[in-house]
């Protein structure tokens, strides 16, 4: 049961003059951040998720990096305390050598500029996060019907049809958040495009729980202080991130939640294909993997039972041409497992098609809502996922001048006594750092906003609409959601 007064602070945002229906598929971070989203702009929202409600908060969940982009956009809801209460904040990064264990250099997260983005960057769970927006969705008016599973779409008819029963509903929009082998990506997806194999596979890890808490692996957090070898990861002046680089492989480690646990992320090459986040990894593979590890990872501890496999294609458009269904999340983005903005992106998504369609006066809009969705997130999901590769290269670097040059300028940063991401000369900061502010700084709902500004008042006006009519009140939101 829902206590509706834990979110006492959730602030509604400017309700939407039509309220429209809207059926999501599937209640991943994707589909239940939508929900959110869309409610606080009033609109109906079921979404239908055939996980169960155990899955949901249990389930094959493993560490979740949450960067400030992300963490704005649910400050800006109202939910920072809640946030607060699943995840501790990261303070600081350390780069170390995957076959030798050398400590390469360390960044300290900068508060003032870490203030400048609006929010933080902070770990959690990713079971944690999906709990989180799941009770928030429910609280604020949606229909989740966890269970059921969707067996076939009819965008042209705006219909669904579930499994079992052949019950249908229908809905003025369709969101696909059903994920990277879900039914709505196949229905844009154009044969002819080739999927696109990653170079890494990644590992998960199974405890004492069996196969359900998972997702790479996470430890408890006094089987590793009780390691002389490994006591380091906590013993540490401030919460640090831990990334391993190596020849083809890399692993990422950081507490999480309280700092109770920690997480990991383990690439490497593997001999079997075609995992998903729920398939299970053979423990030969991942020892194969790890053959090359210097022997203080925590990789050690536990045993490793599941792997996803990064096998997917792009799509040109994420809009069917009816106009009423649209992807999102890892639907119409997939990104490396694991990856710093997996996660973020898909709340981005969330914060930025609600924001268009808290301006809906009339049906004839939703077409050019969801193109513009599509048009606003587009370069901004490619050019992130242009990055996240960069940095899965730059992890695993094979050995040659570019890993040399990579290590000799931390080293000389680390003997230098800066951190890693501060510029060595004269420039205020390191190409690193200004690139990993502007991922940082992004604001998904000022983009939306100024989509409105520049080109969707200017579409109603070349229609003949008249565009002066009052915005409602976040209070009158919260009367319309209530009531
Ligand atoms: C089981 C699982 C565990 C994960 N664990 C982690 C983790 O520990 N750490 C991390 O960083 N990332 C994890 N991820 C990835 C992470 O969720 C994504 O990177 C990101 O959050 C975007 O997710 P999404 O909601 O777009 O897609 P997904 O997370 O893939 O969610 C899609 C949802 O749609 C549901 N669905 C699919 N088809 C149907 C259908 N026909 N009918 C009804 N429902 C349907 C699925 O059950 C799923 O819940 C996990 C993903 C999954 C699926």
């Amino acid at each position: 049961m829902v206590d509706v007064m834990a979110f006492r602070k959730f602030k509604p945002g400017n309700a939407t003059h039509l309220s429209v229906d809207f059926v999501i598929i599937g209640g991943g971070i994707a589909g239940l951040a939508c929900a959110v989203a869309l409610r606080r702009v009033n609109h109906r929202v079921t979404v239908l998720e055939e996980d169960d409600v155990y899955t949901l908060e249990h389930g094959r969940s493993g560490p979740c990096r949450m960067p400030p982009n992300l963490s704005k956009i649910l400050y800006h809801w109202g939910l920072e305390d809640e946030v607060r209460a699943i995840a501790i904040k990261s303070e600081s990064i350390s780069l170390l050598l995957y076959e030798t264990g050398e400590l390469l250099g360390k960044h300290h997260w900068d508060d003032e500029v870490m203030k400048e983005t609006r929010g933080e960057f902070v770990f959690t769970r990713h079971s944690a996060l999906r709990r989180l927006l799941y009770d928030v969705a429910i609280s604020c008016g949606a229909e989740v019907r966890l269970n059921t599973k969707v067996a076939a779409i009819d965008p042209e008819e705006r219909t669904v049809t579930l499994e079992g029963s052949g019950e249908q509903l229908r809905a003025d929009v369709v969101v696909g958040a059903d994920g990277l082998g879900g039914l709505t990506r196949r229905i844009l997806h154009h044969a002819s495009e080739e999927p696109h194999m990653g170079a890494m596979d990644m590992f998960r890890h199974d405890n004492e729980l069996g196969y359900l808490p998972i997702a790479s692996t996470t430890v408890a957090r006094e089987l590793i202080t009780a390691d002389p070898d490994l006591a380091y990861l906590y013993d540490q002046e401030h919460t640090t991130m831990f990334n391993w680089f190596g020849h083809g492989h890399s692993v990422l480690g950081f507490p999480i939640i309280d700092g109770s646990e920690f997480g990991l992320f383990i690439y490497g090459p593997s001999n079997s294909r075609g995992g998903s986040w729920n398939t299970i990894a053979s423990n030969t593979d991942l020892e194969a993997v790890l053959g090359t590890a210097e022997p203080k990872q925590p990789s050690e501890i536990g045993k490793v039972s599941s792997e996803a496999d990064m096998s997917y294609s792009a799509l040109d458009d994420w809009v069917h041409k009816s106009g009423r269904m649209v992807v999102v999340g890892e639907a119409a983005h997939p990104l490396p497992p694991g990856s710093v903005q997996a996660t973020a992106l898909t709340v981005e998504d969330a914060a930025v098609l609600a924001k268009l369609f808290s301006h809906l006066r009339t049906e004839d809009q939703i077409g050019s809502f969801l193109w513009a969705f599509q048009d606003l997130r587009q370069p901004r999901c490619n050019a992130v996922m242009a990055k996240e590769a960069g940095i899965m290269y730059y992890m695993t670097m094979p050995p040659g001048e570019q890993q040399q040059l990579r290590d000799e300028t931390m080293r000389a940063k680390r003997d230098a006594g800066i951190g890693i991401l501060q510029a060595s000369d004269e420039a205020e900061e390191s190409p690193e750092w200004a690139e990993i502010k502007e991922v940082f700084g992004y604001d998904a709902e000022d983009e939306a906003d100024n989509w409105w500004v520049e080109w969707g008042l200017l579409r109603e006006r070349s229609k003949g609409v008249d565009v002066s009519y009052g915005v409602p009140s976040p209070i009158q939101v919260e009367r319309a959601i209530s009531s």
